[in-house]
């Protein structure tokens, strides 16, 4: 038994009318972050109780606020200088520039068949929203966390996390993201929110230096020529093999028993292309990819673990913060992804990592709700 956490994120449908009412509380709460955002960077380290003590009352007569947002909106606060703390940042004012809104299970929001019970300055809207494919989040045993209402080119999404003990597959330890490239050679994230990186720029030097050699002898076409280049094709996959052998080895004494890894599903040869351009390149490392895939599947085996193909669709597109999907997300020569929305920044093979074990999880959702 494991217990796993995804994001729902459902499309409201408000009425014009229920617009107007989200759009002014959205922004009567993001004049109170960075109102409290103020305060708070003018006392570093303020605890929570002294944040109430100082700032409920002012709060809640210059801002019209009620008593159980105000209190999310010194939490929300709180918690970014935290992140930003914990991420090794300086330091520095938190500013909030986005419409978003943090609402409580059952008290700021609930959720019915037909439409979602949002808290608002105006007292609750019933928003009708879809779900279009997550159906089977909402299945029975889910429990919803702190959603997160937000509000981008004019339309409002609902991120609602849903936490729920998956028993099917017989994971009990872990669950890993695995992403397959050029530049890493792997990268991982688990369930806990850690990554990590198998550089493969050992491999990639490796081929560029032999790279001029293979193409004079493919020029050269003589009988010699051909036996060099087998041998240097056969010393190639010798390397990679041992590459590989290291990596799937490293990752299953890692992660130990009771292991899920996802990876991506890379039949289809566009997903190939995605990850290398380079016509010549791509058999050696899409023959370097299933040679990783079934090491990793026998080792796994092996530690009782198991190993989950996922469709690589997007995976290196989408923003897993906001789910902003397009190509313009990632810079390949930077290998830097930064969210053309919501402007999350992260390493390129890591945001891959991240999203296919989201698709992990989503197809574990969907095995527990139809079992
Ligand atoms: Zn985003």
């Amino acid at each position: 038994m494991k217990t796993i956490t995804i994001t729902a994120k459902i499309k409201l449908y408000p009425t014009s009318v229920q617009m107007v009412i989200l759009n002014k509380t959205l922004s009567v709460i993001r004049d109170v972050l960075n109102f409290v955002s103020a305060f708070v960077f003018g006392q570093e380290g303020i605890r929570y109780l002294e944040l109430d003590h100082a700032l409920y009352y002012p709060v809640r007569q210059q801002f019209g606020l009620r008593s159980q947002m105000t209190q999310s909106a010194f939490r929300t606060v709180l918690a970014k200088y935290q992140s930003m703390k914990s991420n090794g940042h300086p330091f520095s004012k938190v500013s909030f520039r986005n419409f978003e809104y943090d609402l409580v299970w059952n008290r700021d929001y609930s959720i019915s068949c037909q439409s979602v019970s949002l808290n608002t300055l105006s007292g609750r809207l019933h928003i009708p929203f879809e779900l279009k494919g997550m159906e089977h989040w909402f299945c029975a045993g889910g429990r919803f966390g702190t959603a997160k209402l937000i509000r981008k080119n004019r339309k409002y999404y609902l991120h609602i996390p849903v936490t729920l003990e998956v028993e099917n597959r017989n994971i009990l330890n872990h669950i890993v993201g695995i992403d397959l490239g050029v530049n890493h050679l792997a990268v991982s994230f688990d369930d806990e929110g850690n990554t990590r990186f198998f550089s493969g720029r050992a491999v990639k030097e490796k081929r560029a230096k032999t790279l001029a050699l293979r193409k004079r002898l493919q020029t050269c076409g003589t009988k010699s020529a051909k036996r060099k280049l087998k041998k240097l094709r056969e010393k190639e996959t010798r390397y990679v093999t041992a590459v590989n052998h290291a990596v799937t080895k490293a990752l299953i004494s890692q992660y130990g028993a009771g292991t899920l890894f996802i990876i991506e599903d890379l039949t289809g040869i566009r997903t190939i292309t995605e990850h290398v351009r380079l016509k010549s390149r791509y058999t050696m490392v899409s023959w370097a990819f299933y040679q990783f895939r079934e090491m990793l599947e026998y080792k796994a085996a092996l530690s009782q673990s198991e190993v989950l193909a996922v469709d690589p669709k997007y995976t290196s597109q989408s923003c897993p913060v906001c789910g902003n999907t397009t190509r313009a997300n990632r810079n390949r020569k930077k290998h830097e992804f930064c969210c053309t929305v919501c402007g999350y920044r992260s390493n390129d093979d890591r945001t891959g990592a991240i999203n296919i074990y989201h698709k992990g999880c989503n197809t574990l959702f969907a095995e527990a709700c139809q079992a």
